[in-house]
């Protein structure tokens, strides 16, 4: 597939996996996925899987993604992780403002811009997600939702940084859930979201920026949806947490 920028695969396997299964699926991705360059692929395992999953996928291409980090760089603040002691595992990516986090922790899209800061302070890369829920979506409040996150989450950074960002659109009612956004709904919340890109950063910056799609990928449906001309990728839960839909994703998206 012909596309404007490489795109990033990445599977968010939130709070699944022990240290052994975690070796287990990466054992599989290895093997699946041993001769891919065209798209950069990411694993986001918990955080007491990244320090052996870091030393398993040395010889691969798979990058290493962390799910969450804490804004501040040391201190008294018990059960979190920062910026620091993920780059001991050599993490690249880390996810930011996951529909999940937003709904459970209650972060706010201020945090999530101290957050973006912080990760790029220590040189790795966000992955911020946005999306509406369906009430939301059914409100007619879609591109009022994404503006006030977009706006909100990407805040501050510069524009060196902001190009160097992933963002996910995912709308909430599509994660998990099984249902997937049609091909036109994804295109058209990206393209929103580029645009709005440009506004808050310049044109240049939104046409470097790589938006992911996140919500119920699969392998019958991720060749369709990378299709479109402003989605740069996926954000996988679910079939991310066996190697064959993981793998499966990627070879259907090249
Ligand atoms: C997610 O939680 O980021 C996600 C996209 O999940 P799923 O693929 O299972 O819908």
């Amino acid at each position: 597939m012909n596309k404007e920028r490489k795109l990033i695969i990445a599977g968010n396997w939130k709070m699944n996996k022990t240290v052994a299964e975690a070796l287990d699926l990466v054992r599989g991705l290895k093997l699946e996925l041993a001769n891919i360059k065209e798209v950069d692929m990411v694993v986001c395992p918990p955080f007491t899987a990244l320090s052996e999953v870091s030393k398993a996928i040395l010889d691969s291409s798979l990058r290493l993604g962390a799910q969450n980090m804490n804004e501040n760089n040391v201190g008294a603040y018990t059960g979190e992780i920062a910026a620091v002691m993920l780059k001991e595992f050599s993490v690249r990516y880390v996810i930011l403002g996951h529909s999940e986090r937003r709904q459970y922790q209650k972060e706010s899209d201020e945090l999530i811009s101290k957050k973006a800061a912080a990760v790029h302070g220590a040189s790795l890369k966000p992955i911020i997600c946005v999306g509406e829920t369906l009430a939301e979506r059914e409100g007619g409040q879609t591109n009022t939702i994404l503006q006030k996150q977009v706006n909100g989450s990407l805040a501050g950074l510069s524009k060196e940084q902001m190009a160097e960002t992933v963002v996910a659109y995912e709308p909430v009612w599509a994660i998990g859930t099984g249902k997937t956004a049609t091909t036109a709904q994804a295109q058209e919340a990206h393209a929103f979201i580029r645009g709005l890109i440009g506004k808050m950063f310049d044109e240049t910056v939104a046409r470097r920026v790589r938006i992911q799609y996140g919500g119920s990928v699969k392998p019958s449906n991720a060749r369709e949806l990378m299709s479109q001309p402003d989605v740069d990728g996926a954000l996988v839960g679910g079939a991310s947490l066996e190697a064959r839909s993981f793998a499966d994703i990627i070879k259907n998206s090249i």
